[in-house]
């Protein structure tokens, strides 16, 4: 009955038990002595490796180790011969044709009368596997720069939708703006010719008073078609500056008279501040008057009643400098670099100031045309001023 146990104590059967044990073994087994001298290797880890077992036994194991591994290692083989029973840590093996192999190994010493003589090296090879988690990762980071693009392209057409969306918003503005200005002027002039019409026994002086509303509302609608006209001229560059020398002062008192009625009919203190002297410019004298107008216009246009409006002009060395201030409604901060550009009107709701966002782009443009320069200084509720800068001799 005892010759199964005595069979299977037998050094020999032991041997050959471990034998099989180790060819059947699918991943790499090294046995090494205290030392780390290799005194036994499996037949799969000489496969893995490429070697020949003669290449292999009796070479320390730190000679296979590749360098970027090897201090690792070491610690790992000193903390066993010190008495850890167990360790896991990754190593890669040099393979007999030098490519790197890398493996998650486990490391068990075994004791011999309380010493240790061996330890035993199981090893997975995990190269694929890290090629391919180094593949995900690889992967991972392309697609997190890709979902970057990607939103950076949506933030993009999200911009340019909404820049579309704010033109066309801006273009049916216009359009709204426009048809209110001409069917304002041409419902007056519509309504007074009726009534003169219907009422052949109108007192002349009536008739008169009428018959100029119908002249102002005329030329009213007459302005809003030039400047449309003006605006898509200018903006196909046919218009023509025509270069004439003239007063500054001159021109800037014609201003003032021409829309003094205007400013008087609220109430608005218009003054000036101008030199003695003759200034003299060069440039399209008829443009510069429109472009004043405007100004000035706008001033009286966006000033309450009893506000105050200062035109001043300065002779400077080599152009004039303008100033038209008031102490009006002001434009907030937010509008301020978008007023010189087509359409843009500032929101006021509640407010029904007549416009059609075309005044200071014609005044821009022509500023430009006469290679000076405008700026514009405001504060809501406080007042507005325009300066511009003119060469007083043109090109
Ligand atoms: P609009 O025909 O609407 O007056 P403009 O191009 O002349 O067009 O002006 C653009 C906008 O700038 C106006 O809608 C107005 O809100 C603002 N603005 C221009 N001048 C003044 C001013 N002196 N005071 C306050 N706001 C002004």
């Amino acid at each position: 009955m005892n010759t199964t146990n005595k069979k299977d104590t037998d050094p020999d059967i032991l041997q050959s038990k471990v034998d099989i044990i180790l060819e059947l073994e699918e991943d790499l087994i090294f046995i090494l002595n205290r030392g780390g001298l290799i005194t036994k290797v499996n037949s799969n880890g000489l496969q893995m490796l490429e070697f020949k077992e003669v290449d292999i036994l009796n070479h320390h194991i730190v000679d296979l180790i590749a360098t970027k591994h090897k201090e690792e290692a070491m610690k790992a083989f000193n903390d066993l011969i010190e008495g850890k029973p167990e360790l896991t840590f990754e190593v890669s093996f040099y393979s007999y044709r030098g490519k790197e192999i890398l493996f998650d190994i486990n490391a068990k010493p075994v004791y011999q009368n309380g010493k240790m003589s061996e330890i035993i090296l199981v090893g997975k090879n995990i190269t694929h596997l890290r090629e391919i988690t180094d593949e995900i990762e690889n992967l991972k980071i392309k697609l997190i720069e890709a979902n970057r693009l990607i939103s950076i392209e949506r933030q993009r057409a999200n911009q340019r939708k909404s820049l579309l969306d704010e033109l066309n918003k801006m273009k049916s503005e216009f359009v709204s703006n426009i048809s209110h200005e001409l069917r304002t002027p041409l419902a007056s002039i519509i309504g007074f010719s009726e009534t003169i019409d219907s009422d052949p026994d109108m007192p002349d002086e009536m008739k008169s008073e009428f018959n100029s509303t119908i002249l102002n509302e005329g030329k009213r609608l007459a302005r809003l078609i030039n400047d449309i006209l003006d605006i898509s001229k200018l903006e196909g560059g046919k218009i023509e500056i025509v270069k004439l020398k003239f007063d500054a002062i001159e021109m800037l008192n014609e201003v003032i008279q021409a829309h003094i009625k205007s400013a008087q009919a609220k109430n608005i203190a218009v003054t000036s501040d101008f030199p003695e002297e003759e200034i003299i410019i060069e440039g399209d004298k008829e443009r510069i008057i429109q472009t004043m107008g405007r100004l000035l216009n706008n001033a009286i246009k966006f000033t309450n009643e009893k506000g105050r409006i200062k035109i001043i002009a300065k002779n400077l060395f080599n152009e004039i400098e303008i100033v038209i201030s008031d102490t009006g409604i002001g434009i907030p901060e937010i509008d301020l670099p978008y007023i010189f550009q087509k359409f843009y009107r500032v929101n006021r709701p509640g407010t029904e100031i007549a416009g059609t966002g075309l005044g200071l782009v014609f005044v821009k443009q022509i500023v430009d045309l006469h290679k000076g320069f405008i700026r514009v200084q405001s504060e809501a509720g406080k007042g507005t001023t325009f300066a511009i800068k003119l060469p007083k001799k043109n090109l």
